[in-house]
């Protein structure tokens, strides 16, 4: 299995991490950033278990707007990086902090994502997209005008009317492991076709019910796939197998380029 997003660089002992993760079946991870630093540390990280790693340089959408030097820096280390980085993010639109946001800051956090999806058509790098709730819409509007941009809609929430225009657009949507408890998560899952569904684990990010004061890491990946399995009526197998094929599909650049070669 892969996990289509998690923040590596906040695990500690991350060498036994892997190796146990990798014992338990998981074959890779999609590892963002959320800024400066942790691009760098994102990007460490991929030259330490290249194979094990998909990194991504972005900047999190739920804090102050970047400062035009952090800007600068964060898009030229996706240049001079090409090799290393697989895909922008995570980027997107602020919801949770909206209200700490002046009508500036969030005027720029809006001209920030366009700007990322400016640089990813000029890369022809995919996107991992927070943009929750009234966010989605807004965030797909500023897509659709890039169409050769495909984006990753990490852990969406969103009306079911934005869902379905955003399936139609052909970009992907993940869930976490709210889906093996909450009926908003099983209602995304059941509405995304399978073959744009990724699972993720947002890790380190700690979740509620099942797994209350359990650390998140992509070890619960298996139970969000029996709980796709379960809501779409699919066996199980093709649940794991149909998520590492879109995961890869999106974010794994060598397979695309041999798929154009
Ligand atoms: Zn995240």
């Amino acid at each position: 299995m892969i996990d289509a997003h998690i923040h590596l660089y906040q695990y500690t002992d991350i060498e036994k991490r892997i190796q146990h993760w990798q014992k338990e079946g998981i074959e890779c991870v999609v590892a963002v950033s959320n800024n400066l630093k942790s691009a760098y540390e994102t990007l460490e990280l991929k030259q330490r278990y290249p194979d094990f790693i998909m990194a991504g340089v972005g900047y999190h959408p739920e804090q102050k707007p970047m400062n035009r030097r952090d800007m600068t820096e964060l898009e030229e280390l996706i240049y001079s990086e090409k090799e290393a980085v697989s895909f922008i993010g995570e980027v997107g639109l602020p919801y949770y902090i909206l209200d700490q946001l002046t009508a500036d800051e969030q005027g720029l956090q809006l001209e920030q994502f366009a700007r990322w999806v400016e640089v990813a058509k000029q890369t022809q790098l995919p996107l991992a997209v927070h943009a929750v709730h009234s966010q989605a819409e807004q965030a797909l509007t500023l897509l659709k005008k890039v169409p050769e941009v495909q984006a990753h809609f990490h852990w969406l929430k969103a009306p079911e009317q934005v869902i379905k225009e955003i399936v139609a657009a052909g970009h992907f949507i993940s869930v976490t492991p709210e889906i093996c408890y909450r009926e908003r998560d099983q209602k995304l899952a059941e509405m995304v076709p399978i073959t744009q569904l990724l699972i993720e684990t947002d890790g380190p990010w700690p979740f509620n019910g099942p797994f209350e004061n359990e650390e998140t890491s992509p070890l619960l990946l298996k139970p969000i796939a029996e709980k796709i399995a379960d809501v779409k009526q699919i066996p199980l197998s093709n649940v794991i197998q149909q998520t590492i094929t879109n995961t890869n599909s999106i974010y794994n650049l060598k397979q695309k380029q041999k798929r154009k070669s």
